[in-house]
């Protein structure tokens, strides 16, 4: 009850996390989200209904909402809000256990860094189609998301959960064993800690544990305190001005292969691509992507709506 966890992410994962640790009786819930319901999401994403997607609630609104029918008890405190290396530290400091609930490997440097940095335990964990992952990090103790993962995969180079889909079973197994690993650390049973990198595919029935008790001396974040994402002056998201649009550029410089692309993105919209560029169609927004990762979202101004629409369709 007096324990405050911070959910960054209330997609599949995020709202599965949420819903365990208002009824285990967390009393101070903060959840982050800078979505909104959509009917495709209900597939996963047990925490809403099709009124919220009718709605087009924020995540976070709706999340808080359901939370509070849950248990009446506790405190819920949503935010609308894209996680960035400015608003990062502000949302971790002032809590005892980040959970991760995000779709994209960006957003999880920018956790790791903010939790080492402000020695904060979290616990990572990802799913897309049958495959999940998870890891807690306990900073200075164990190893750290960037001595397991020393850079993010190139931006476009995996499959999303909008673009290959993903089932609900490994959400439950990934968030069941994220949860679990947050009760012990809410209660002080460390020594209960499963303290691996622990992958799970329940179509391939392949479960594996890889240990995660050494550090890297030399990991730029919790061997040498560079915490990179946090003081980043080159932003990565820049508005178009008087063009409805934003360009979102990676955060490494990667090549495209475009008809793989275009095979991945042709189940979630219309594409076409030539030697030097794609444009993907989703709902009222369109995507042109060039060689070099980089990306023109039309159709918004707001960067927030940009960044996650380059999450769910390129994939960082
Ligand atoms: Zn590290």
């Amino acid at each position: 009850m007096a324990a405050r966890v911070l959910i960054v992410g209330c997609g599949a994962l995020g709202s599965a996390h949420a819903e365990a640790l208002a009824r285990a009786g967390v009393g101070h819930l903060r959840i982050l989200d800078r979505d909104f319901v959509e009917p495709s999401n209900l597939q996963r994403q047990t925490m809403f209904t099709e009124s919220d997607a009718e709605k087009r609630l924020p995540k976070a609104i709706a999340a808080a909402n359901h939370l509070r029918e849950i248990n009446s008890e506790i405190e819920v405190e949503p935010h609308i809000i894209d996680v960035n290396y400015s608003t990062i530290e502000r949302v971790v400091e002032t809590c005892d256990l980040v959970i991760d609930g995000t779709d994209n490997f960006s957003t999880r440097y920018l956790i790791n860094d903010a939790c080492v940095k402000h020695d904060i335990n979290w616990i990572y964990g990802a799913a897309v189609g049958s495959y999940g992952v998870t890891m807690t990090i306990r900073p200075h103790q164990t190893a750290c998301l960037r001595c397991v993962f020393e850079e993010a995969p190139p931006a476009a180079s995996a499959p999303t959960c909008d673009t290959s889909g993903v089932i609900m079973p490994i959400i439950n197994i990934v968030s069941a064993v994220q949860v679990s690993e947050a009760l012990k650390l809410l209660t002080g049973q460390i020594d209960a800690l499963h303290g691996s990198l622990m992958q799970f595919d329940v179509w391939e029935n392949d479960w594996r544990r890889i240990g995660t008790s050494k550090r890297r001396e030399d990991c730029p974040a919790c061997g040498l305190g560079l915490y990179e994402t946090l003081s980043r002056a080159d932003e990565d998201a820049a508005v178009l001005c008087g063009r409805d649009a934003i360009q979102i550029s990676p955060s490494r410089p990667t090549h495209i292969n475009f008809p793989t692309l275009a095979e991945r993105l042709r189940r979630a919209g219309e594409v076409k691509f030539n030697e030097y560029l794609l444009r993907f169609k989703t709902g009222n927004f369109e995507l042109t992507v060039f060689e070099d990762a980089r990306s023109i979202i039309r159709g918004t101004d707001e960067i927030a709506i940009a960044r996650s629409l380059y999450a769910k369709y390129i994939g960082t």
